[in-house]
Protein backbone atom coordinates (compact mmCIF):
# COMPACT_ATOMS: atom_id res chain seq x y z
CA UNK A 1 0.00 0.00 0.00
CA UNK A 2 1.26 3.16 -1.31
CA UNK A 3 0.26 5.16 2.38
CA UNK A 4 2.14 2.31 4.18
CA UNK A 5 5.66 2.27 1.53
CA UNK A 6 5.89 6.22 2.09
CA UNK A 7 6.20 6.07 5.57
CA UNK A 8 8.07 3.10 5.77
CA UNK A 9 10.82 4.36 3.42
CA UNK A 10 10.91 7.49 5.37
CA UNK A 11 13.22 8.30 8.20
CA UNK A 12 12.28 12.44 9.39
CA UNK A 13 8.45 12.69 9.33
CA UNK A 14 7.06 16.13 10.37
CA UNK A 15 3.07 15.49 10.87
CA UNK A 16 0.82 19.03 10.90
CA UNK A 17 -2.39 20.10 11.63
CA UNK A 18 -4.63 23.13 11.04
CA UNK A 19 -4.88 26.56 12.65
CA UNK A 20 -6.82 26.39 15.89
CA UNK A 21 -6.58 22.93 15.86
CA UNK A 22 -9.89 20.82 16.78
CA UNK A 23 -9.95 17.39 18.28
CA UNK A 24 -9.88 16.02 14.78
CA UNK A 25 -6.16 17.28 13.72
CA UNK A 26 -5.03 16.85 17.12
CA UNK A 27 -6.32 13.35 17.40
CA UNK A 28 -4.83 12.46 14.00
CA UNK A 29 -1.62 13.81 14.05
CA UNK A 30 -0.56 12.18 17.77
CA UNK A 31 -2.24 8.50 16.72
CA UNK A 32 -0.18 8.95 13.75
CA UNK A 33 2.76 10.20 15.53
CA UNK A 34 2.38 7.32 17.79
CA UNK A 35 1.93 4.91 15.24
CA UNK A 36 5.29 6.24 13.69
CA UNK A 37 7.31 6.16 16.94
CA UNK A 38 6.32 2.49 17.53
CA UNK A 39 8.00 1.68 13.50
CA UNK A 40 11.40 3.50 15.14
CA UNK A 41 10.48 6.68 12.95
CA UNK A 42 11.95 10.28 13.87
CA UNK A 43 8.37 11.63 14.20
CA UNK A 44 7.36 15.16 15.27
CA UNK A 45 4.21 16.72 15.49
CA UNK A 46 3.55 20.21 15.07
CA UNK A 47 0.46 22.62 15.30
CA UNK A 48 0.54 26.30 13.35
CA UNK A 49 -1.11 27.80 16.90
CA UNK A 50 -1.80 26.95 20.23
CA UNK A 51 -4.52 23.95 20.95
CA UNK A 52 -7.61 24.33 23.31
CA UNK A 53 -6.65 23.43 26.98
CA UNK A 54 -8.93 20.37 27.01
CA UNK A 55 -6.97 18.42 24.49
CA UNK A 56 -4.09 18.93 27.44
CA UNK A 57 -4.70 15.19 28.31
CA UNK A 58 -4.33 13.90 24.92
CA UNK A 59 -1.39 11.07 25.12
CA UNK A 60 1.88 12.48 23.17
CA UNK A 61 0.62 16.25 22.77
CA UNK A 62 3.14 17.37 25.24
CA UNK A 63 5.77 16.23 22.99
CA UNK A 64 4.36 18.42 20.01
CA UNK A 65 5.47 21.83 19.26
CA UNK A 66 3.69 25.03 18.16
CA UNK A 67 4.83 27.12 15.63
CA UNK A 68 3.85 30.33 17.24
CA UNK A 69 6.04 30.01 19.85
CA UNK A 70 9.13 27.76 18.67
CA UNK A 71 9.51 29.45 14.79
CA UNK A 72 13.15 28.20 14.53
CA UNK A 73 12.38 24.83 15.98
CA UNK A 74 9.72 24.45 13.86
CA UNK A 75 11.77 25.09 10.66
CA UNK A 76 14.77 23.16 11.75
CA UNK A 77 12.26 20.21 12.16
CA UNK A 78 10.21 20.64 8.22
CA UNK A 79 13.60 21.63 6.57
CA UNK A 80 15.31 18.45 8.03
CA UNK A 81 12.26 16.25 6.97
CA UNK A 82 12.32 13.76 4.01
CA UNK A 83 7.70 13.47 4.76
CA UNK A 84 5.26 15.91 5.42
CA UNK A 85 2.17 14.36 6.30
CA UNK A 86 -1.14 16.89 6.64
CA UNK A 87 -4.15 15.68 8.11
CA UNK A 88 -7.28 17.31 8.91
CA UNK A 89 -6.56 20.15 5.71
CA UNK A 90 -6.63 20.05 2.51
CA UNK A 91 -4.59 23.00 1.48
CA UNK A 92 -1.35 24.41 2.15
CA UNK A 93 -2.83 27.80 3.73
CA UNK A 94 -4.97 26.17 6.12
CA UNK A 95 -1.73 25.31 8.17
CA UNK A 96 -1.40 29.55 8.44
CA UNK A 97 2.05 30.69 8.59
CA UNK A 98 3.37 27.27 8.15
CA UNK A 99 2.39 27.49 4.45
CA UNK A 100 5.24 28.90 2.91
CA UNK A 101 7.63 25.85 4.84
CA UNK A 102 5.06 23.23 3.89
CA UNK A 103 5.89 24.94 -0.32
CA UNK A 104 9.66 25.41 -0.06
CA UNK A 105 10.36 22.05 1.62
CA UNK A 106 11.93 19.38 -0.89
CA UNK A 107 10.16 16.82 1.39
CA UNK A 108 7.75 14.04 -0.20
CA UNK A 109 4.05 15.31 1.01
CA UNK A 110 1.04 12.95 1.81
CA UNK A 111 -2.43 14.37 2.59
CA UNK A 112 -4.99 12.14 4.42
CA UNK A 113 -7.87 14.36 4.94
CA UNK A 114 -11.93 14.72 4.51
CA UNK A 115 -12.17 18.13 3.24
CA UNK A 116 -13.66 18.57 -0.08
CA UNK A 117 -11.55 20.04 -3.22
CA UNK A 118 -8.07 19.26 -2.14
CA UNK A 119 -5.17 20.92 -4.07
CA UNK A 120 -2.90 18.96 -6.29
CA UNK A 121 0.94 18.92 -5.14
CA UNK A 122 0.71 15.80 -3.14
CA UNK A 123 3.35 12.67 -4.09
CA UNK A 124 0.04 11.14 -2.33
CA UNK A 125 -3.03 12.55 -1.86
CA UNK A 126 -6.16 10.52 0.61
CA UNK A 127 -8.78 12.74 0.50
CA UNK A 128 -12.57 11.41 1.36
CA UNK A 129 -15.15 13.64 1.64
CA UNK A 130 -17.38 11.21 2.65
CA UNK A 131 -15.79 10.45 5.87
CA UNK A 132 -16.89 11.63 9.17
CA UNK A 133 -13.53 12.52 10.38
CA UNK A 134 -9.74 12.18 9.44
CA UNK A 135 -9.54 10.28 12.61
CA UNK A 136 -11.78 7.64 10.85
CA UNK A 137 -9.89 7.77 7.61
CA UNK A 138 -6.60 7.09 10.50
CA UNK A 139 -8.54 4.59 11.55
CA UNK A 140 -9.23 2.84 7.83
CA UNK A 141 -5.87 3.23 6.59
CA UNK A 142 -3.61 1.36 9.57
CA UNK A 143 -6.71 -1.47 8.88
CA UNK A 144 -6.08 -1.65 4.85
CA UNK A 145 -2.02 -1.47 5.39
CA UNK A 146 -2.13 -4.01 7.63
CA UNK A 147 -0.60 -2.30 10.44
CA UNK A 148 -3.74 -2.96 12.92
CA UNK A 149 -0.97 -4.05 15.95
CA UNK A 150 0.17 -0.22 15.73
CA UNK A 151 -3.44 0.26 17.30
CA UNK A 152 -2.62 0.33 21.08
CA UNK A 153 -5.01 1.85 23.09
CA UNK A 154 -3.16 5.49 22.69
CA UNK A 155 -3.89 5.26 19.47
CA UNK A 156 -7.15 3.92 19.87
CA UNK A 157 -8.04 6.95 22.26
CA UNK A 158 -6.29 9.87 19.64
CA UNK A 159 -8.78 8.33 17.25
CA UNK A 160 -12.40 8.42 19.33
CA UNK A 161 -11.43 11.83 20.13
CA UNK A 162 -11.45 12.97 16.56
CA UNK A 163 -14.45 10.72 15.43
CA UNK A 164 -16.26 12.30 18.76
CA UNK A 165 -15.32 16.44 18.05
CA UNK A 166 -15.87 16.17 14.46
CA UNK A 167 -19.51 14.87 14.84
CA UNK A 168 -20.40 16.83 17.83
CA UNK A 169 -20.54 13.71 19.84
CA UNK A 170 -21.89 11.38 17.36
CA UNK A 171 -25.27 13.99 16.93
CA UNK A 172 -24.17 14.87 13.14
CA UNK A 173 -22.43 13.21 10.18
CA UNK A 174 -22.72 10.20 11.80
CA UNK A 175 -25.46 8.23 10.12
CA UNK A 176 -22.60 5.93 8.77
CA UNK A 177 -23.19 2.73 10.36
CA UNK A 178 -19.45 1.69 10.21
CA UNK A 179 -18.42 4.32 12.54
CA UNK A 180 -19.83 2.05 15.24
CA UNK A 181 -18.08 -0.88 14.39
CA UNK A 182 -15.12 0.99 14.35
CA UNK A 183 -16.10 2.42 17.52
CA UNK A 184 -16.68 -0.88 18.80
CA UNK A 185 -13.18 -2.04 17.75
CA UNK A 186 -11.58 0.84 19.74
CA UNK A 187 -13.32 -0.16 22.77
CA UNK A 188 -11.72 -3.43 22.32
CA UNK A 189 -8.67 -1.89 21.95
CA UNK A 190 -8.78 -0.12 25.33
CA UNK A 191 -10.55 3.44 25.07
CA UNK A 192 -12.90 4.49 28.23
CA UNK A 193 -15.32 6.20 25.97
CA UNK A 194 -17.61 7.99 29.18
CA UNK A 195 -13.77 9.47 30.34
CA UNK A 196 -12.75 10.80 26.78
CA UNK A 197 -16.57 13.11 26.80
CA UNK A 198 -15.45 13.87 29.87
CA UNK A 199 -11.67 14.84 29.38
CA UNK A 200 -12.71 16.77 26.04
CA UNK A 201 -16.14 18.73 27.49
CA UNK A 202 -16.07 18.80 31.06
CA UNK A 203 -12.92 20.12 32.23
CA UNK A 204 -14.34 23.89 31.53
CA UNK A 205 -13.79 26.93 33.46
CA UNK A 206 -16.61 28.60 35.01
CA UNK A 207 -16.00 31.90 32.62
CA UNK A 208 -16.59 29.47 29.47
CA UNK A 209 -19.87 28.38 30.90
CA UNK A 210 -21.01 32.08 31.59
CA UNK A 211 -19.65 33.04 27.94
CA UNK A 212 -21.87 30.88 26.29
CA UNK A 213 -24.73 31.60 28.62
CA UNK A 214 -23.95 35.50 27.50
CA UNK A 215 -23.55 35.12 23.84
CA UNK A 216 -27.18 32.95 23.72
CA UNK A 217 -28.66 35.97 25.98
CA UNK A 218 -27.35 39.15 24.68
CA UNK A 219 -25.50 38.67 21.06
CA UNK A 220 -27.83 36.00 19.35
CA UNK A 221 -29.19 37.58 16.76
CA UNK A 222 -32.01 36.20 15.35
CA UNK A 223 -33.37 36.19 11.60
CA UNK A 224 -36.75 33.98 11.95
CA UNK A 225 -37.58 34.39 8.21
CA UNK A 226 -34.44 33.63 6.89
CA UNK A 227 -33.78 30.95 9.47
CA UNK A 228 -30.59 32.26 10.45
CA UNK A 229 -28.70 32.94 13.37
CA UNK A 230 -25.54 35.74 13.78
CA UNK A 231 -23.71 35.59 16.87
CA UNK A 232 -20.86 38.06 17.12
CA UNK A 233 -18.33 38.30 19.75
CA UNK A 234 -15.67 40.87 20.04
CA UNK A 235 -11.89 41.33 21.47
CA UNK A 236 -13.51 43.48 24.40
CA UNK A 237 -15.88 40.97 25.39
CA UNK A 238 -13.82 38.39 25.20
CA UNK A 239 -11.31 40.26 27.53
CA UNK A 240 -14.41 40.34 29.85
CA UNK A 241 -14.65 36.93 29.87
CA UNK A 242 -11.42 36.02 30.24
CA UNK A 243 -11.27 34.22 27.15
CA UNK A 244 -9.14 31.11 26.38
CA UNK A 245 -8.48 29.33 23.13
CA UNK A 246 -11.10 27.06 22.24
CA UNK A 247 -13.79 28.50 24.64
CA UNK A 248 -16.37 29.41 21.97
CA UNK A 249 -15.68 26.12 20.34
CA UNK A 250 -19.53 24.23 19.05
CA UNK A 251 -21.34 27.21 20.45
CA UNK A 252 -21.99 27.99 16.22
CA UNK A 253 -23.97 24.88 16.63
CA UNK A 254 -26.57 26.46 19.93
CA UNK A 255 -29.15 28.74 18.00
CA UNK A 256 -29.58 25.83 15.67
CA UNK A 257 -31.27 24.12 18.51
CA UNK A 258 -34.13 26.93 17.99
CA UNK A 259 -37.07 25.41 15.71
CA UNK A 260 -36.86 26.90 12.19
CA UNK A 261 -33.06 28.04 12.79
CA UNK A 262 -31.15 25.96 10.40
CA UNK A 263 -28.12 27.85 9.63
CA UNK A 264 -25.66 29.74 12.22
CA UNK A 265 -22.95 32.08 11.91
CA UNK A 266 -20.57 32.83 14.51
CA UNK A 267 -18.44 35.99 14.02
CA UNK A 268 -15.14 36.35 16.19
CA UNK A 269 -12.78 38.94 16.70
CA UNK A 270 -8.98 37.98 16.64
CA UNK A 271 -6.35 40.67 17.39
CA UNK A 272 -5.41 40.35 13.47
CA UNK A 273 -8.67 39.55 11.54
CA UNK A 274 -12.60 38.38 11.96
CA UNK A 275 -12.89 34.73 11.75
CA UNK A 276 -16.33 33.41 10.55
CA UNK A 277 -17.78 30.05 11.28
CA UNK A 278 -21.21 28.62 9.39
CA UNK A 279 -22.63 26.03 10.37
CA UNK A 280 -26.26 24.41 8.67
CA UNK A 281 -28.71 21.72 8.58
CA UNK A 282 -30.01 19.88 5.59
CA UNK A 283 -28.97 20.14 2.05
CA UNK A 284 -28.18 24.11 2.82
CA UNK A 285 -24.54 24.19 1.87
CA UNK A 286 -22.86 27.04 3.88
CA UNK A 287 -19.17 26.07 2.50
CA UNK A 288 -20.45 28.20 -1.18
CA UNK A 289 -21.05 31.31 1.41
CA UNK A 290 -17.86 30.78 3.13
CA UNK A 291 -15.96 30.64 -0.59
CA UNK A 292 -18.20 33.94 -1.78
CA UNK A 293 -17.84 35.87 0.93
CA UNK A 294 -15.10 35.60 3.07
CA UNK A 295 -12.53 32.97 0.56
CA UNK A 296 -12.81 30.42 2.62
CA UNK A 297 -14.30 26.87 2.49
CA UNK A 298 -15.19 23.58 4.27
CA UNK A 299 -18.14 21.27 4.17
CA UNK A 300 -21.44 21.24 3.14
CA UNK A 301 -22.59 21.53 6.81
CA UNK A 302 -19.66 23.48 8.40
CA UNK A 303 -17.43 25.67 6.69
CA UNK A 304 -15.05 29.15 7.55
CA UNK A 305 -13.28 31.91 6.30
CA UNK A 306 -11.53 35.13 8.04
CA UNK A 307 -11.54 39.03 6.95
CA UNK A 308 -8.20 40.19 7.32
CA UNK A 309 -9.66 44.27 6.12
CA UNK A 310 -13.08 44.91 7.50
CA UNK A 311 -14.49 45.47 11.45
CA UNK A 312 -16.42 43.01 12.89
CA UNK A 313 -19.54 44.86 12.37
CA UNK A 314 -18.92 45.28 8.68
CA UNK A 315 -18.34 41.11 8.57
CA UNK A 316 -21.88 41.23 10.54
CA UNK A 317 -23.44 43.36 7.89
CA UNK A 318 -22.32 41.80 5.11
CA UNK A 319 -23.91 38.31 6.37
CA UNK A 320 -26.88 39.70 7.59
CA UNK A 321 -27.19 41.01 3.64
CA UNK A 322 -26.28 38.16 1.59
CA UNK A 323 -27.79 35.56 3.69
CA UNK A 324 -31.71 36.35 2.85
CA UNK A 325 -31.03 35.87 -1.39
CA UNK A 326 -28.94 32.63 -0.52
CA UNK A 327 -31.62 30.72 1.66
CA UNK A 328 -33.96 32.11 -1.13
CA UNK A 329 -32.20 30.45 -4.13
CA UNK A 330 -31.79 27.11 -1.66
CA UNK A 331 -35.63 27.65 -1.16
CA UNK A 332 -36.33 27.66 -4.72
CA UNK A 333 -34.41 24.91 -5.25
CA UNK A 334 -36.30 22.63 -2.88
CA UNK A 335 -39.45 23.61 -4.10
CA UNK A 336 -38.42 22.98 -7.46
CA UNK A 337 -37.01 19.52 -6.67
CA UNK A 338 -40.12 18.69 -5.09
CA UNK A 339 -42.17 19.49 -8.17
CA UNK A 340 -40.02 17.63 -10.54
CA UNK A 341 -40.98 14.14 -8.60
P1 LIG B 1 -14.68 26.14 12.21
O1 LIG B 1 -15.92 26.91 12.04
O2 LIG B 1 -14.83 25.03 13.20
O3 LIG B 1 -13.47 26.97 12.42
O4 LIG B 1 -14.43 25.43 10.82
C1 LIG B 1 -15.33 24.50 10.29
C2 LIG B 1 -14.79 23.99 9.00
O5 LIG B 1 -14.75 25.05 8.07
C3 LIG B 1 -13.35 23.49 9.07
O6 LIG B 1 -13.33 22.12 9.26
C4 LIG B 1 -12.79 23.86 7.73
O7 LIG B 1 -13.11 22.88 6.82
C5 LIG B 1 -13.58 25.06 7.31
N1 LIG B 1 -12.90 26.33 7.53
C6 LIG B 1 -12.91 27.11 8.62
N2 LIG B 1 -12.21 28.23 8.44
C7 LIG B 1 -11.73 28.19 7.18
C8 LIG B 1 -10.93 29.07 6.39
O8 LIG B 1 -10.51 30.15 6.81
N3 LIG B 1 -10.64 28.65 5.13
C9 LIG B 1 -11.09 27.48 4.63
N4 LIG B 1 -10.76 27.14 3.38
N5 LIG B 1 -11.85 26.63 5.34
C10 LIG B 1 -12.17 26.96 6.60
MN1 LIG C 1 -11.89 17.11 10.60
Amino acid sequence: MAARRLMESSEHIVLLGHTGPDGDAMGSTLAMWHVLKQMGKDAQVVYPDAYPGFFRWMPGVGESTVYKSMKEKVREIIEKADLLLCLDFNTPSRAGQIEEDIERSGARKMLLDHHLYPTKDWTLCISVPEASSTCELVYRLLVTAGMEDRLTRDVARCIYTGMMTDTGNFTYSCNDKELYYIIADLMERGIDKEQIYRDVNCNNCESRLRLTGYLLSEKMRLYPETGAAITSLSLTEKQTYKYQKGDTEGYVNKPMEIEGIFVSAFVSEDADKIKVSLRSQGDFAVNEIAEDLFGGGGHKNAAGGESYTETLEEVVSRLEAALPSYVESYRKQETEKTYSR
